[in-house]
């Protein structure tokens, strides 16, 4: 029977031992299927069987017909990947998970410039070459018992493999796999089409048959005089070809039919050649259409001389000259570089030899001197540098690999990039800085009042994102200097009796003039960054005969209000580490811009009541972030006790930067923390439960 057929076939190029183990994954298999029936009512097991025997044709190796036998039991039956792996081993087990993700795949062909990227991922999803090649004999058969089917559903199937499946085969050069499916295919999308085509081309067989079989002759007559050794075949044209050229290039059946196509076999490259040489002296050339594909191959590889030719009573003849290698090369594409060898064969050296074919591709092309073009293809689709995204409607995103949910975001658009503040890849939350899968559905979740993490920098992939995310930091910086700036003069202003709201134009055209900025703005982004001293500024903006007298102990009633959206421009001060809650004082040091300390830190002595070097500063009433702070604690050293501390304070949500034990004695260490909070309120949460610890002594905040 069917099994018996198979193994027959395959001990022809395979080790005894290597059919035995597609025999035990065929009868794993049956074993899994029990039971199940295909739509045509045959049991489920004649569909892997004759997956097999389609890869088989093909001479594939051992490992991809035990793939084949088990293509579909993690799909349709419970059995696992592990499961798998433990029975057959790994490179088997790989290969029909790869073959079931393809599966789950849900193409949704609608948009034509889809395909292509569908394309593109089924073959970045397959990092074995084979994986594809047992997904195509897959589709092949599946096409063959199409019929049984309902429909909407054979369309639906037919439309995919015209769009996703026949070219890729076509990409990978195997030629009898994209013939096949273009036709089935066809007939399925098409049937009243395919039926009348199918009819004509009958009965314009039979008109053609004696011009033929004339030009067949002329053609082996003529080799055996010159000795070369060929076989001569006249080739039918098929029936999706037709129906395409038909379509596209607006020819009629007629115009079509009126050619007549042959392919000439013959043992050595220089047979082409001579043979080539032969056809143009028979029958006249028509110039332009010989194309020399030996010494310039297609991007699949493909090779063959071409070239078409005015027979007897004017007809055209197609004619394609090339050897049994280039032949097979045509039929077979990629899987002729499968053909087995004894012993040592492993999924890795076919990779490696797929990775030799196309750099005896490159070689070729160089000799040949044409664009590297057609290598750029191969080389992306057997060693993709990219991913394919799908967003939450279905539509493909096409980005570098290595790329994160940021890059995804800015490529969708600027503003969900700008906007972005978490995702779900495949329905689950996810960091985003993750690097993304092809296949993976993104969904990018994003705030109003968002905004672009500096931070992002650090791991996004694309330029785009890049640029988009300097450019918007960029412009905020400059916002917020220029609104930090402004808030920094009007309180320089009241100390001097006026208020920013205040200024009059001829003010500010004589500030300009003497400090020779071209705008105000300009002024107020330098006091912003700390370029330019306020007071001064203040100064020249209110000369001294206009001032009007400020009671001292009005002077600084009105302080500055700080935002962590100023964190961008203003530093915290590391002597005395203030967090929002505290009595605060800016201090101003050019080049630096504001430093906020606290208002009893030691190193403002001096200077605090110097208005050009010390503001007045208060919190925003919602100041957000995480700010620095330390602390020392007194402890007793018991065993465990500093992480029974970290614990305790990560449990009230601090993020612990520092920490360092100095032990004092026996029965006294003191830690030293540095931990990050929101404000004195957590603080006083923190404080609170490590007073809690009964080894927990003392604890306090060190402010100097
Ligand atoms: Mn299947």
């Amino acid at each position: 029977m069917a099994l018996r057929l198979l193994l027959d076939k395959l001990s022809y190029y395979l080790e005894v031992k290597e059919v035995r183990r597609v025999e035990r994954a065929y009868i794993f298999a049956e074993q899994c299927h029990e039971g199940q029936l295909r739509q045509s009512g045959d049991p489920y097991i004649t569909h892997p069987l004759a997956v097999a025997h389609i890869l088989a044709d093909m001479h594939m190796d051992h490992e991809s017909l035990m793939a084949a036998m088990l293509h579909d039991v993690i799909e349709d039956t419970g059995v696992t990947k592990g499961q798998i792996s433990r029975r057959f081993g790994r490179p088997v087990a790989d290969l029909v998970d790869g073959v079931s993700k393809l599966t789950g795949i849900e193409f949704q062909s609608k948009a034509e410039q889809q395909a292509e990227s569908f394309q593109k991922m089924t073959l970045a999803m397959s990092r074995d070459i084979r994986v594809v090649l047992v997904k195509l004999a897959d589709r092949l058969h599946n096409m063959r018992t199409l019929g049984v089917l309902a429909p909407a559903k054979r369309r639906r199937i037919a439309r995919e493999t015209l769009d996703i499946y026949a070219p890729i085969a076509q990409r990978l050069g195997i030629n009898d796999i994209r013939l096949e499916l273009e036709n089935l295919g066809f007939a399925a999308m098409y049937p009243l089409r395919h039926r009348r085509l199918r009819e004509a081309m009958k009965a314009a067989k039979k008109n053609r048959k004696e011009v033929v079989g004339e030009i067949h002759q002329s053609m082996e007559i003529r080799l055996e005089q010159e000795q070369v050794e060929a076989t001569v075949k006249s080739r039918e044209k098929h029936l999706w070809s037709i129906y395409r050229k038909m379509r596209e290039k607006k020819r009629s059946f007629r115009d079509i039919m009126d050619v007549f196509a042959f392919r000439l076999i013959v043992t050595s490259v220089d047979d082409c050649y001579r043979t080539l040489g032969m056809m143009h002296n028979m029958f006249k050339p028509v110039p332009g259409e010989f194309k020399d594909y030996i010494a310039i191959p297609k991007a699949n590889g493909y090779q063959s001389l071409h070239t078409v030719l005015v027979g007897m009573h004017g007809v055209l003849i197609e004619v394609q000259i090339r050897t049994v290698e280039m032949e097979a090369m045509a039929s077979y594409g990629i899987a002729a570089h499968w053909e087995y060898k004894a012993g040592r064969q492993t999924a890795d050296v076919n990779q490696r030899r797929a990775a030799r074919w196309i750099q005896g591709l490159l070689e070729m092309q160089q000799q040949a001197g044409d664009s590297l073009e057609f290598l750029e293809h191969v080389k992306a689709d057997l060693f993709p540098d990219e991913v394919y995204i799908f967003t939450p409607n279905g539509k493909i995103i096409e980005l570098p690999s290595g790329a994160t949910p940021i890059d995804f975001a800015y490529s969708v658009h600027t503003g969900v990039g700008n906007s972005c503040i978490a995702c779900r890849v495949d329905g689950q939350l996810t960091p985003l800085s993750e690097q993304l899968e092809s296949g993976q559905r993104v969904e990018i979740i994003s705030a109003e009042e968002a905004q672009p993490n500096p931070n992002w920098l650090n791991f996004v992939v694309t330029a785009k994102a890049r640029s988009a995310i300097r450019h918007y930091l960029k412009n905020q910086q400059h916002d917020e200097s220029v609104d930090l700036g402004k808030r920094l003069l009007d309180q320089a202003l009241n100390r001097l009796g006026t208020r920013y709201k205040e200024l009059k134009k001829s003010q500010i055209k004589r500030l300009l003039k003497d400090t020779g900025a071209s705008t105000f703005e300009y002024i107020l982004q330098q006091i912003g960054l700390g370029n330019r001293v306020p007071f001064a500024v203040a100064n020249v903006l209110v000369p001294k005969s206009k001032r009007k007298p400020v009671e001292e102990n009005k002077k600084s009633t009105l302080p500055v209000m700080i935002d962590a959206s100023d964190g961008l421009l203003l530093q915290y001060a590391r002597c005395c580490h203030p967090i929002p809650g505290d009595p605060i004082l800016g201090h101003i040091s050019p080049g630096k811009g504001l430093v906020i300390h606290l208002e009893s830190c030691r190193n403002l002595v001096e200077i605090r009541h110097n208005p050009e070097k010390c503001m007045a500063l208060s919190w925003s009433s919602k100041p957000r972030g995480e700010f620095p702070v330390e602390l020392k604690v007194e402890i007793t050293p018991e065993r465990g006790f500093i992480a029974a501390l970290a614990s305790r304070m990560t449990e009230a949500d601090a993020t612990i930067e520092h920490v360092s034990v100095d032990e004092k004695d026996a029965f006294t260490s003191i830690v030293d923390v540095v931990l990050t909070v929101r404000d004195r309120i957590h603080l006083a949460d923190i404080l609170r439960r490590a007073r809690g610890l009964k080894q927990v002594r003392r604890i306090y905040r060190v402010k100097n």
